[in-house]
């Protein structure tokens, strides 16, 4: 499958406010939010971003979308470097690319109706006539399950459930027609019984519209139902990476095993060893030296104190950054 975009590199740091010791010591102190991430989404495909919060998946999103300026790296949409592009190519490849959110109910107006919300971006944009606008709002909200949607284009937010909620902000994410639908924890916020049907919904929709989707989430057993792809992100960097399949009965990273095995539901996988980490996750600003898992990490030699783990290629496309990987 030819990839549809391309993470190469990337960095983000945030020059953090100095501190009395700093001025004194001339130095400027960055949270490395993003550090050095890179991997591919094929076209149509769903590719989960899994980690805990604070390991720089937002970030990595809100920088595909041009919201944060990387500190360096590219980002690749069809080969096309996206901090390049400016003026109308830069307007053109947003469209292309939508993004939905953790919380509907923050990202809709409370005073519009739902059909105006979600043709809104059509008005923006000055796509098509009036009544050509109402038409395609009318069929996204059929294609997202907001049925009959006559009925739902004159409807206010509040009298939605959370779950119809987070339906209209995909369909105002749709309207526009994207090849990227960039989803952060779109179900962390409604209800349990909702979220299936989210997911589902978000497949349905990959498989229609042949959307390509980079599905972020700190819930394991979601990335598990929806993607095709998973990489395992701490504290800034991807600790590894390979097919959902793949790193489900075959976790090689101590912290994706110890994801795995925190959740009930995804016990029944054959797990080589059940592993617990210790402690809390570190600060982001002032990471542990070497791996940075090594503090938490009951398999920490000395080396993973010093040197930062490699990032190896083990099997097909299953890679991990782990020093009980390394050949020397
Ligand atoms: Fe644990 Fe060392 Fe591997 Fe890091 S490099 S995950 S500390 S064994």
């Amino acid at each position: 499958m030819h990839e549809i975009l391309r993470v190469e590199n990337l960095k983000v740091y945030f020059p953090l406010k100095r501190t009395i010791e700093d001025i004194v010591a001339r130095r400027q102190r960055f949270l490395k939010a993003v550090d050095n991430v890179s991997f591919n989404i094929p076209e149509g495909a769903i590719m989960a971003l899994v980690g805990e919060s604070g390991s720089g998946k937002t970030t990595i999103a809100r920088t595909v979308v041009g919201l944060v300026k990387p500190t360096d790296g590219h980002v690749y949409f069809r080969d096309r470097d996206i901090f390049s592009l400016k003026g109308e190519e830069f307007k053109v490849y947003r469209r292309k690319v939508q993004m939905i959110f953790q919380d509907p109910a923050v990202s809709l107006n409370p005073r519009m109706k739902i059909g105006d919300q979600v043709k809104y971006p059509l008005d923006v944009n000055k796509i098509g006539t009036k009544e050509e606008r109402v038409e395609k709002t009318m069929k996204v909200l059929k294609d997202v399950g907001l049925s009959p949607p006559e009925d739902f284009y004159n409807r206010y937010p509040h009298q939605l459930s959370g779950g119809q909620k987070q339906r209209v902000a995909i369909a105002r994410a749709l309207v526009l027609e994207p090849e990227i639908l960039i989803a952060d924890e779109p179900i962390s916020n409604i209800d349990v019984s909702a979220r299936a049907q989210i997911l589902n919904l978000l497949q349905q929709l990959r498989d229609r519209l042949h959307l390509s989707i980079l599905y972020i989430t700190h819930d394991l057993s979601s990335a598990w139902a929806i993607s095709d792809q998973v990489a395992v992100m701490y504290l800034g960097k991807i600790v590894e990476m390979a097919p959902t399949s793949e790193i489900f009965s075959n976790p090689l990273h101590p912290y994706t095993q110890a994801l795995i095995s925190a959740v009930p539901s995804l016990n029944g996988f054959p797990l080589a060893r059940k592993t617990k980490l210790r402690g809390e996750i570190p600060s982001p600003v002032n990471p542990p030296s070497g791996c940075r898992l090594h503090p938490r990490c009951p398999f920490a030699m000395p080396a993973c104190r010093e040197k930062e783990p490699e990032i190896i290629t083990l099997g097909r496309d299953h890679i991990v950054a782990c020093h009980l990987y390394s050949k020397s």
